[in-house]
């Protein structure tokens, strides 16, 4: 393996953008893929709002297309995952050393470098159901903006009483015939705001104290999707079943930063906070020189391809500035 000057964990849509960007800066990235090469965008099927293609696309052809152009511009691409990350942002001596970052993958290999780039992404929570890996992409999704279009005109739902859920359910009411809102509890605890536009659009309905027991459906991996749902009231347990063409599941997502835990500052949710405007990674409130964080991992708020594509665009362009500067 060469010696790089810039590391780049992961292989989604920042991770790669960025050792486009490096690679064609002429500096010696070192892309590590993690356990999930490409990133979330592999595990859906089509895409229709990366730009530049006028006909859907395939989530996983597009990352492939990504890392093939990574690779094709220069930058090494690496088959590891991180199970240790030493920063040192405390340690004076080991930060003014050559390569002040030191990763440790689940190979046993090490990797050293004066510079990072953080494109570890953030993974959506998942209710645990068995039929959401059976029918994921086939009427279960956990991205209305993603997969909402191919709803035009159909019954949805949406489980979740956050924030997200509340602006999944108002997205899709915009698309779908009719969305029903399931909520474990009798509140939200999202925002006053979104809770009164849910209240007060005529396509959402909100059926509260409500779980998912099962997904039902044909599960034939052309032709089958989601028919209905199994639900439970969670005061009384009196079951049901709701006739519905797909269920959006917006529970949470879950940064992947517990490498950087102590290391880097987050926010509650654990995304890796940047100084405003910026992708600089920051510790106790200042940007931590030469490490750059991009994409999901950073992204409470947009968390789509293109958004990862520009951070980690920014991301190689701050990052050969600074081995510039050094
Ligand atoms: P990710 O894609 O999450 O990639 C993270 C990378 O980090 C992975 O390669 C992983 O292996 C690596 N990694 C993690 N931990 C480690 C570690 N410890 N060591 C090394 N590597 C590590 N967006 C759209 O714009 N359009 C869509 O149609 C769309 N559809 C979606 C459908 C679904 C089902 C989902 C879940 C998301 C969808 N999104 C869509 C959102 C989009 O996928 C994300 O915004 C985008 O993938 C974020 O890219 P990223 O590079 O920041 O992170
Ligand atoms: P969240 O606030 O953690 O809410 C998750 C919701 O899912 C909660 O209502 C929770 O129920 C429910 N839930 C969790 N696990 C569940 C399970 N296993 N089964 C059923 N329901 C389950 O997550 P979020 O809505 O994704 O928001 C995350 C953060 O991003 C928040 O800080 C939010 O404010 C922010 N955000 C902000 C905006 C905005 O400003 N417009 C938009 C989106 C997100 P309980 O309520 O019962 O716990």
């Amino acid at each position: 393996m060469q010696t790089p000057s810039l590391l780049i964990l992961g292989s989604g849509a920042a991770g790669c953008t960025a050792a486009i960007y490096a690679a064609r800066a002429g500096l010696k990235p070192t892309l590590i893929r993690g356990n999930q090469p490409g990133g979330q965008l592999t595990i859906t099927t089509d895409v229709e709002n990366y730009p530049g293609f006028a006909q859907t696309i395939q989530g996983p052809w597009l990352m492939e297309q990504m890392e093939a152009q990574a690779r094709h511009c220069g930058a090494e691409i690496v088959e590891d995952h991180i199970v240790k990350a030493e920063l040192s942002p405390e340690n004076p001596i080991t930060r003014k050393s050559d390569n002040p970052i030191k990763l440790t993958g689940q190979s046993g290999q090490t990797y050293t470098a004066p510079s990072l780039i953080i494109a570890t992404g953030a993974t959506a929570k998942w209710l645990g159901l068995p039929g959401e890996k059976t029918f994921n992409g086939k009427g279960v999704s956990a991205c209305a903006t993603c997969d909402g279009a191919f709803y035009r005109g159909r019954d949805v739902c949406v489980v979740g009483g956050g924030n997200t859920a509340m602006e999944e359910a108002l997205y899709l009411a915009g698309i779908a015939k009719s969305v029903t809102l399931i909520h474990r509890r009798d509140t939200f605890r999202g925002e006053k705001v979104l809770q009164e536009r849910v209240k007060n659009h005529d396509k959402i309905t909100t059926l509260w104290n409500h779980k998912v027991d099962e997904i039902l459906g044909d599960p034939h991996p052309i032709t089958g999707g989601v028919t209905g749902l199994k639900l439970s009231n969670t005061q009384t347990g009196q079951t049901q079943e709701l006739k519905t063409h797909g269920l959006f599941v917006a529970i949470g997502h879950q940064p992947n930063t517990q490498l950087f835990t102590g290391q880097l500052d987050m926010d509650e949710t654990g995304y890796l906070k940047t100084a405003p405007g910026t992708v600089f990674a920051l510790h106790n409130g200042k940007s931590l020189p030469g490490i750059f964080a991009a994409g999901d991992v950073a992204d409470p708020i947009y968390r789509q391809a293109v958004t990862a594509a520009g951070m980690g665009c920014m991301a190689a362009l701050d990052a050969n500035r600074y081995l510039e500067s050094l």
